[in-house]
């Protein structure tokens, strides 16, 4: 598979949050208002205004100790982006050939924003309130042509954002799963089959963030659907085998 991809390493993510002020520096994107919600993530949520939000989850350890789960969350950039499929015109969502990023243009503005959102397994485009436009992180496309690497992965001073060609970040990532393995028995890569955007995870996803790994498989069924017809064919093979038990002895 062809273009572009980040690998976000969460085993060295520090939680600075210096991805998140370089995506609002370089897309000029104005500051938002928060409030004190009693976790240090700030803001709240993704909003028009903010495409990438590192998100802090708290827990309490196997060792009884307390421990911060940081999951740097943006538009993953699907390889067959399911949000493309809402709108009627063609052209509200393109893809760039170069880099395979997915971009909303203002056509999006005369599609009901709640469907576009409802049918990103990830739940991430969020619309201006008021206006109907809707918007998410762009890959930083503009920079990615001219030879620059996207603001967030300059800027990251961990080495936990990596951007590249595709294959190279499948094989990064496939190379930080085996060398963490012993230090993190739990560790996965989520969104490594068919998207632009995929992580390392130290733990079980829902430990991050409810959308750290999709809620729908691609091809639009949800997981339950999946697992039932998964089931099923499993089903009749085990009645076929006692069957066939039955009739050898
Ligand atoms: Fe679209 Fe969501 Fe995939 Fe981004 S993550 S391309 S918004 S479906
Ligand atoms: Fe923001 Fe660019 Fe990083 Fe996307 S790639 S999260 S637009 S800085
Ligand atoms: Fe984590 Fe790097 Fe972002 Fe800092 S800049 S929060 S280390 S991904």
């Amino acid at each position: 598979m062809e273009g572009k991809a980040f690998f976000i390493d969460t085993t060295l993510c520090t939680g600075c949050r210096g991805c998140q002020i370089a995506c609002k520096q370089w897309n000029q994107l104005p500051a938002t208002k928060t409030e004190n919600w009693g976790s240090f993530q700030n803001p709240k949520d993704l909003s028009f205004y903010t495409y990438k939000l590192v998100r802090f989850s708290e827990d309490i350890g196997d060792d009884g100790k307390p421990v911060w789960y940081f999951f740097p969350d943006q538009c993953r950039h699907c390889v067959d982006p399911p949000c493309k499929e809402i709108p009627e015109d063609p052209n509200a969502i393109i893809v760039d050939q170069l880099t395979g990023a997915v971009l909303y243009t203002d056509k999006l503005r005369k599609v009901n924003s709640e469907d576009v959102r409802d049918a990103c397994p990830y739940n991430i485009p969020r619309a201006q309130p008021g206006t109907g436009y809707m918007a998410k992180c762009t890959m930083c496309v503009d920079r990615v042509h001219n030879g620059l690497l996207p603001a967030c992965v300059k800027t990251c001073p961990s080495g936990a954002m990596n951007f590249g060609d595709r294959d190279k970040m499948v094989s990064l990532a496939n190379k930080r799963l085996a060398e963490v393995k012993g230090k993190f028995p739990k560790a996965t890569l989520s969104g490594i089959e068919d998207t632009r955007v995929f992580y390392l995870l130290a733990d079980e996803p829902a430990r991050y963030h409810e959308y750290a790994q999709a809620t729908i498989i691609p091809g639009g069924i949800d997981r339950k659907t999946a697992l039932k017809r998964i089931a099923r064919p499993l089903k009749e093979l085990s009645r076929e085998w006692q069957l066939l038990h039955k009739l050898a002895s």
